[in-house]
């Protein structure tokens, strides 16, 4: 990945071009949504990562329609939820995401978890949409090699994304290695462990040795480490915070020390239990 500024993107498989750093909105309401997506855009985003499990993909919608910049200058991702797993409901539920984000086709759509003896019939799913022109780039997320390995036998595409927990505490080399193989591109979800990245003591000495927040430094180290990522915020000032991690970089030796901190921590659900 080459980091250049907030513009910059990482090149897909299939050539579709997925800005590096977007803004996550899981948990975030349909009422406050505009207000930070519009931060978001106005500051220099141009990815938005959303789902129909987080129940504001109409707030969104109505965000984007009412924003200056063109669609077709955003990167925006959904995700088919767990119980609309499985071919013909997926496809229904790819249409009910169009029609809540009020657009015709989505940048990137992900099967959300691999919900056992449905993930294949759905990626055949994403498969079609893809083949239809509705969708720029599809993928998977909380799929671990052996989810993957799967779809690569049984399908005709390979995903083009993996999005996964991955923070501090969790870095699952061997998953990063086995995508990177692949030419998957791993994200990172919950970059900033929902806010417990803060209370980590090497990250507060690192902060002070590079005079970058805590959230600058882990934001930092994931695209050095060639890993997309979408921290959440609803909050103008952290919004642009995340988003100012262009000036600075982290020594090879310090980033060896954050992957270090690795302690299989997760902070959500083992993809197997799903
Ligand atoms: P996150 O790690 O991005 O942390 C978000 C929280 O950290 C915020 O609510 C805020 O409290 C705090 N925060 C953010 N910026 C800060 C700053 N600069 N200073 C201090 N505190 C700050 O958590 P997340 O929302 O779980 O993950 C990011 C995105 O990943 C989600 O919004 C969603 O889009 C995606 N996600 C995907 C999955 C999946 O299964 N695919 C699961 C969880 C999240």
């Amino acid at each position: 990945m080459r980091i250049k500024d907030l513009h910059g993107t990482v090149e897909l498989a299939n050539g579709t071009k997925m800005p590096y750093l977007g803004l996550g909105v899981f948990q975030t309401p349909n009422d406050q949504i505009k207000k930070a997506v519009h931060a978001a855009l106005d500051f220099g985003y141009r990815h938005i990562d959303t789902a129909a499990f987080y129940e504001n993909e109409d707030g969104l919608g109505e965000a984007i329609k009412t924003h200056a910049i063109p669609r077709k200058e955003l990167f925006i991702t959904s995700k088919v939820w767990n119980t609309d797993q499985g071919y013909d409901q997926t496809i229904s539920a790819f249409n009910q995401s169009l029609k809540k984000l009020q657009t015709d086709y989505l940048d990137l759509y992900l099967v959300h978890w691999p919900v056992k003896g449905k993930f294949l019939d759905t990626w055949r799913a994403l498969e079609t949409i893809y083949e239809e022109g509705r969708v720029r780039a599809i993928g998977v997320s909380n799929f671990m090699q052996h989810h993957l390995e799967q779809v690569m036998e049984s399908g005709n595409i390979v995903p083009m994304v993996n999005q996964v927990e991955f923070h501090p505490h969790l870095v699952q080399q061997d998953l990063v290695d086995f995508c990177k193989k692949h030419n998957i591109q791993y994200e990172a979800w919950s970059p900033l462990m929902q806010g417990k990245v803060f209370e980590i003591d090497l990250l507060k000495d690192l902060s002070a040795k590079y005079n970058k927040t805590i959230a600058q430094i882990v934001l930092r180290w994931d695209l050095q480490k060639g890993v997309v990522t979408i921290p959440k915020s609803v909050k103008k000032n952290r919004i642009e915070e995340n988003a100012s991690v262009f000036d600075f970089e982290i020594s090879e030796e310090d980033m060896k020390k954050i992957d270090a901190l690795d302690c299989e921590g997760r902070i959500g659900p083992h993809p197997d239990d799903i």
